[in-house]
């Protein structure tokens, strides 16, 4: 029988109960005791189900109360030196995640390139030793539950080195670490583990080339030390960077991306350097929501068969990135709903394949074909993506259009704006709650984002901003939104990922043609503008942000998936543009993060994201002012893409780096309208006058005054009003200062 085996298992729970548990923890509602109690109950209740689902190895210690990074720090004594090490216990634990009144939290980045954030690593003044025995208590309790099916899972040490901060010696840290390794894999071993996944999915990633010598030497190492433990080499969401070198080490398995990494890696198995190896072979897609195409799967598993020394089947990754089971979504289509897979359905299909490789014929997965053809062949799923040649890619030249936008716009130097939207107040929310529940109409609902755009146009231009928006207040997500009114999306009810510590999200599913068939935003856009003389700025989310935040289709690829998209914003922004809407914005703000794990591979996604987003935006009057937002600031390395999206204005976060960006963004390279965020709306401090002149003046050594706009660095969605209006205006007070002193 080929052995089946999982990598990681989501921890929120089929109605979050893990996500409920935590908060109301930290809300004072349950005891520490409780939240252990509750905590071991669901941690067990996973296990026993992956060992219902058949799996012969089950990951232990994926689990977590926050982040397995952060569990990883606190067993290792890495604890960030404004905290007192004195007491390492839970509050410790979520104060290094969260903060507290004393202390900031550490900062959290994204887990390679999915959604999910990591709490990283902060290693200065640090002395790495082991705090707990955590590991070896997750694996006797569930060798309880499970016996030896049960496989301790850990981050390895160069992964572990690589995504942390403040190292001063790369090997010097490492070094320090390799002790405490050994220590939890001898004791794991005593207990009986059979073996021990050790994740180090920088070996898919172009740094990992630099590591390829400290992996030999901290492989080598853990052999000698300790040769009864099993070690799998775990990595994926990629290609292994160097297959080559890294099969020769001297571990026990290799566990293998066949779904992300998929050509290379068969090209490294092809070429021999696993013949007589072990390989944990990931073979279902753990990023995505669509159940396995079992014809190509097998035929996978029947190359992998003859070429490699012995091999284990399992998902791609931990399947953290995907929501529990689709069995509770009673909403959804059949034929839909039959061809999704989530973790337990997944997990199911590792168990058919299995079979099916033994040459066991089963209905299951019979009827696991025949749904998936079902689904193909749905009409839903036919893509029409009008011809392209039809559609403008290119405006005129940025000077043209900025002088006839000049001309009808008739903004004043320095023009100040903010990026969206406005506070969620608890009555919006509660509104919003009212009307999903049915307790109130549509048209009470709509007459009450009626009034709360009123007021705020109102408060906007009492503040005196020159380009006024609608607040967003009919969103509660840039995506969601979008989603639930374009062709080709749906909602799930129970589809929750983790996101970061306890928040959780529910990307929209995209499983059709995605097509515009209503007007998405120009209701509540054209009320905005019948109240003001001002411009109200038209707010949309862009093909590539869309995209990336939502479950995407498999089936075709991603560039036309772009494209689709991109037309449908086209549509939206024609509407926009025929009821006299002068500018248009168009939020790009997970544009970087779909970036390529690769550098090889990155130039092909860029070209193809700012292909989609001059589809969406090209074909508008020249008078027509586009702008673009994106939240994140580590621009240098994408910075000719983005002059590429060619958009009249770009508004980007900037206040906790301020000097990096500025320098990416000379008027050289940079020559359209920009706005550098000049205040961090992520924190409800009210920034000083003095701040924000300091924020508009310097980058205007850089930047010339015709280009620069004044903004806050993100939508203020999640601040509270009072703070929200203060800061706008020492915004407005800063840049009427800058603009006397500059001003003509
Ligand atoms: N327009 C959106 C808003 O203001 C942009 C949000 C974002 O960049 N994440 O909320
Ligand atoms: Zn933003």
């Amino acid at each position: 029988m080929v052995k089946i085996s999982n990598l990681g298992y989501p921890r929120l729970g089929e109605n979050r109960e893990w996500k409920k548990l935590i908060e109301s923890y930290w809300a004072g509602k349950v005891s520490q005791e409780e939240l252990q109690a509750q905590a071991k109950e669901l941690r067990l209740a996973f296990l026993k189900k992956q060992a219902d689902a058949g799996l012969d190895l089950i990951p232990v210690g994926d689990f977590s109360l926050y982040d397995h990074i952060l569990d990883l720090s606190v067993q290792f004594g890495v604890i960030p030196k404004r905290f007192s090490d004195e007491y390492i216990d839970l509050d410790l634990y979520f104060a290094i995640a969260r903060g507290n009144q004393d202390n900031v939290a550490s900062s959290m980045k994204k887990w390679f390139n999915t959604n999910y954030h990591y709490i990283v690593p902060e290693w200065s003044g640090v002395q790495p030793h082991l705090t707990n025995t955590r590991l070896l208590d997750l694996y006797l309790e569930a060798r309880e539950v499970i016996g030896d099916k049960a496989k301790p899972v850990i981050t390895g040490p160069i992964t572990y080195v690589a995504l942390s901060s403040e190292v001063s010696d790369f090997t010097a840290a490492v070094k320090k670490l390799l002790p405490l390794y050994k220590r939890v894999f001898t004791e794991l071993v005593e207990a009986g583990a059979t073996y021990i996944q050790v994740d180090e999915p920088i070996f898919v990633t172009d740094e990992g080339d630099d590591l390829l010598e400290a992996a030999k030497s901290v492989y080598s190492y853990f052999a000698k030390e300790v040769p009864e433990a099993k070690l799998i080499f775990q990595t994926y969401f990629e290609t292994l960077i160097d297959a080559k070198e890294l099969s020769h080490l001297p571990v026990a398995a290799f566990g293998l991306d066949f779904v992300h990494g998929l050509e290379e890696n068969l090209e490294a198995v092809d070429a021999g350097y696993f013949a007589d190896k072990e390989v944990f072979a990931g073979v279902v897609d753990g990023r995505n929501v669509w159940a396995s195409d079992f014809v190509k799967t097998s035929e996978l598993l029947a190359n992998l068969q003859a070429k490699v020394g012995n091999f284990v089947i399992q998902p791609s990754c931990s399947l953290l990135h995907v929501p529990v089971t689709t069995k509770n979504e009673t909403e959804l289509e059949p034929v839909l709903k039959n061809g999704l897979a989530f973790a337990d359905e997944k997990l199911q299909e590792i168990q058919l394949l299995s079979q099916h490789v033994e040459g066991k014929p089963s209905e299951a997965y019979a009827k696991h074909v025949a749904d998936f053809n079902a689904l193909q062949a749905a009409d839903f799923r036919n893509v029409t993506l009008e011809n392209l040649d039809d559609v403008v890619t290119e405006r005129v030249d940025y000077k043209v259009r900025r002088q006839v936008q000049q001309d009808k716009l008739d903004l004043p130097i320095l023009p100040t704006t903010t990026i969206g939207s406005f506070p969620q107040s608890p009555e919006v929310r509660r509104t919003r709650l009212t009307w999903k529940r049915g307790d109130i109409s549509d048209a009470e609902y709509e007459n009450f984002i009626q009034s709360e755009i009123a007021r705020w146009i109102k408060i906007q231009e009492d503040l005196d901003i020159d380009v006024l928006v609608h607040g967003e207040f009919e969103r509660v997500d840039m995506v969601e939104f979008f989603g639930q009114k374009l062709a080709g999306f749906t909602t799930t009810a129970y589809g929750w990922v983790q996101s970061y510590g306890s928040r959780a999200v529910k990307p929209p599913i995209i499983y059709g043609d995605v097509k515009h068939i209503q007007p998405l935003t120009v209701k509540e856009t054209v009320y905005a503008q019948s109240l003001t003389d001002r411009p109200v700025k038209g707010m949309l989310t862009g093909p590539i942000t869309i995209t990336n935040w939502s479950f995407e289709r498999s089936d075709i690829s991603r560039a036309d998936l772009f494209n689709q998209i991109g037309l449908a914003i086209k549509d939206e922004i024609k509407l926009l543009e025929d009821v006299g809407i002068a500018i248009i914005q168009v939020d790009e703000a997970a544009l970087r993060e779909g970036l390529p794990l690769r550098k090889s591979k990155q130039q092909a996604y860029l070209d193809d994201a700012v292909h989609a987003f001059h589809i969406a935006t090209s074909s508008v009057k020249d008078e027509t002012q586009i702008h673009t937002h994106m939240c994140y600031s580590k621009f240098s390395e994408i910075i000719d893409s983005i002059r590429a999206l060619d958009a009249d204005v770009i508004s980007i976060e900037t206040s906790r780096s301020h000097g990096d960006v500025i320098e990416s963004f000379e008027t050289a390279v940079y020559p359209l309208g920009i706005g550098l965020g000049v205040y961090d709306i992520h924190s409800p401090r009210v920034p000083t006058k003095e701040e924000v002149i300091a924020n508009i003046e310097r980058p205007l050594r850089q930047l010339s005054l015709e280009q620069f706009w004044v903004n806050p660095d993100c939508g203020l969605k999640t601040r509270r009003e009072p703070e929200t209006i203060s800061a706008l205006e020492i915004l407005v007070a800063a840049t009427k200062e800058v603009r006397a002193k500059y001003g003509k």
